[in-house]
């Protein structure tokens, strides 16, 4: 029999974590074919409520599933881990400055990532959700020296299935008609959602809709979707976000042409070497590969050039404070 996969869920008790894990535990995440083992790493004052999502989860009888650990170590949670998927992080309260953000969740993901180091499968990939995604994602990986780099990534997927999903209502076409999407840089309002490399039926997406509404309806409408979400709900997207993890890893490990995810730079595109930022990627051999020789046109060159300074001056935040 197969040796199950070890799946670890950062921040299990919250709202991702609860439209996340049911979705695993069903072979979502993985295939079909694929058993798992769930370890669910919470907070101490929220472990209680993370016993009671895996009560639940035994009670779905899920074939797949093989054994459910909740604690609130992180060397017990990662130990032997496969797939983590750290959704956990400190939000930004009111009145909260960028670089208190970034010490308290500087406090979170620097441990996790030795944890990881020190106990993870050789294979083990890491996605982070938990904001800001890019900047979490490169302080675990640089706590985790002995892991390859190229195992940390960040989510941009929501992004990318929003745009999708935009584009296909504007142009009153099936998103699977949909080919060539591309989130670049950070997952945050500076994020930059391409349609010039975008392709419908074989023409190029830009092509097929007004600049005025790609400038001006398009880009904010993706890059802001978070926030009307809330303003609608009245919570934050959980069950969409969720789903883009699991876009994300099925991908990364069963393969796609071309997707959207923040990995780390090697330079390409100009983007400096070793941020944690979203480029259109192909995913073979269970390897991200950033897809190359795109033409970057005067437009998408500002867009791409200001998410990344985004992400190049939270770099220089995180190492000031000694976070990495
Ligand atoms: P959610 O489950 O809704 O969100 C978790 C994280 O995902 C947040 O940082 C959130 O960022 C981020 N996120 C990324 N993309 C999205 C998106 N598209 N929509 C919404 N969120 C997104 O938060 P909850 O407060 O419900 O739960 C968090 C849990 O994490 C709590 O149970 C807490 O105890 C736990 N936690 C666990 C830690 C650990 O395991 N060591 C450490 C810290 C917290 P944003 O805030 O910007 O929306």
């Amino acid at each position: 029999a197969q040796t199950p996969v070890k799946v670890t869920v950062t921040g299990a008790a919250g709202q991702i974590g609860y439209a996340l894990l049911f979705r695993i535990a069903s072979g979502q995440l993985l295939g079909a074919d694929v058993p798992v083992t769930l370890s669910l790493l919470e907070i101490p004052q929220a472990v209680k409520a993370a016993e009671g999502t895996a009560m639940e989860l035994d009670d779905c009888a899920f074939p797949l599933l093989r054994g459910i650990e909740v604690t609130d170590d992180p060397n017990t949670a990662f130990n032997g881990v496969n797939v983590a998927l750290l959704v956990g992080a400190r939000p930004r309260s009111k009145g909260m400055e960028r670089g208190d953000l970034l010490q308290a969740n500087g406090g979170i993901f620097g441990p996790q990532g030795k944890a990881i180091n020190d106990n993870a499968a050789d294979d083990v990939r890491v996605l982070v959700v938990g904001n800001p995604a890019n900047t979490n994602a490169l302080i675990a990986q640089q706590n985790a020296p002995d892991v390859p780099a190229e195992r940390f990534t960040a989510m941009t997927r929501l992004d990318h299935n929003r745009a999708l999903s935009q584009l296909a209502a504007k142009l009153q076409v099936p998103v699977a008609e949909i080919k060539k999407m591309t989130i670049w840089g950070n997952h945050s309002a500076t994020q930059y959602p391409d349609l010039f490399h975008a392709e419908v039926g074989g023409k190029v997406a830009a092509e097929l809709v007004d600049e005025t509404w790609l400038r001006d309806t398009f880009i904010p409408t993706v890059a802001k979707r978070g926030a009307a979400i809330i303003e609608a709900r009245g919570a934050s997207s959980a069950a969409s976000a969720a789903n883009a993890a699991i876009d994300h890893v099925f991908d990364w490990v069963n393969g796609t042409d071309w997707t959207s995810a923040a990995i780390p730079s090697d330079g390409s595109y100009g983007v400096p070497e070793g941020l944690i930022s979203s480029f259109p990627v192909a995913s073979r051999g269970g390897r991200w590969e950033i897809v190359q020789g795109l033409e970057i046109d005067a437009f998408s060159r500002e867009k791409i050039d200001a998410t990344v300074a985004e992400l190049e001056e939270e770099r220089s935040a995180v190492r000031e404070l000694g976070l990495i």
